[in-house]
């Protein structure tokens, strides 16, 4: 039979293996996009379709309005040119210049307001893609510090099973078989300390007679509230 303390010494390289694990888990998780990179490309392509938008509108304004006063020309030299004495014809003409004018007036409202809302958005864009680098930055800077994180816990995983191993194999066969079974049946701890005459699993407190076949490393006792194998503290 082995020493009540070897099996101690394995359940702590055990446990150190499993948070290991437990580690690498959460940082595989942190791998994918963070909500708030995610966010920000999401305000920034967002702001950035009203700046098109804007844009466009804008252009398209600046051109319609630049082919209706080239319409009005055309048509105000017209009616300068004489060409046109009927009366009721130059009033048709005239009617016609005022209904486009009024038209173009709009449209440089219009254009005014497309203006604004460009410039707006400009600014708007221009803020989106500042937090965007950020966000991007921040993110590039937790990845690396992941990589780094993996890359040493996948090292100390490797030294810790080695150890393991060896632990584990200075065992008894019928200690392998008892540490194994009540690491599946108690949660992953096989092993519970003895401090104070109190079981530091459970929380009770032990039998005097425990207390002090405990301090044996060669006796098995066992907590009779969780059942684990108690180890002098
Ligand atoms: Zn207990």
């Amino acid at each position: 039979m082995s020493n009540v303390s070897d099996m101690w010494v394995l359940q702590q390289t055990d446990l150190a293996v499993e948070a290991i694990r437990r580690r690498l888990k959460e940082l595989e998780h942190q791998r994918g996009e963070t909500p708030a990179l995610k966010a920000a490309r999401e305000a920034y392509r967002a702001a950035n379709a009203e700046l098109v938008h804007w844009r466009t509108t804008r252009r398209d304004l600046e051109i319609q309005a630049r082919e209706l006063s080239a319409k009005i020309e055309a048509a105000d030299r017209d009616l300068m040119s004489g060409r046109v004495r009927n009366p009721k014809e130059l009033e048709g003409m005239n009617a016609n210049v005022a209904s486009m004018k009024k038209r173009l007036s709009a449209i440089e409202d219009q254009v005014l307001d497309a203006m604004v809302q460009n410039d707006q958005w400009q600014v708007d864009s221009d803020a989106r893609k500042s937090e965007l680098d950020a966000a991007e930055a921040d993110w590039q800077a937790m990845q690396a510090a992941n990589a780094a994180e993996v890359t040493a816990k996948l090292a100390d995983l490797k030294r810790l099973a080695s150890q393991m191993n060896q632990q584990w194999a200075s065992l008894s066969p019928e200690d392998q078989q008892l540490y194994r079974d009540l690491r599946s049946r108690k949660g992953g701890r096989a092993l519970a300390e003895e401090r104070n005459g109190t079981c530091q699993a459970c929380g009770i407190s032990l039998p005097t007679g425990i207390v002090q076949s405990v301090r044996n490393d060669e006796v098995h006792s066992f907590c009779p509230s969780c059942g684990r194998l108690l180890h002098a503290g």
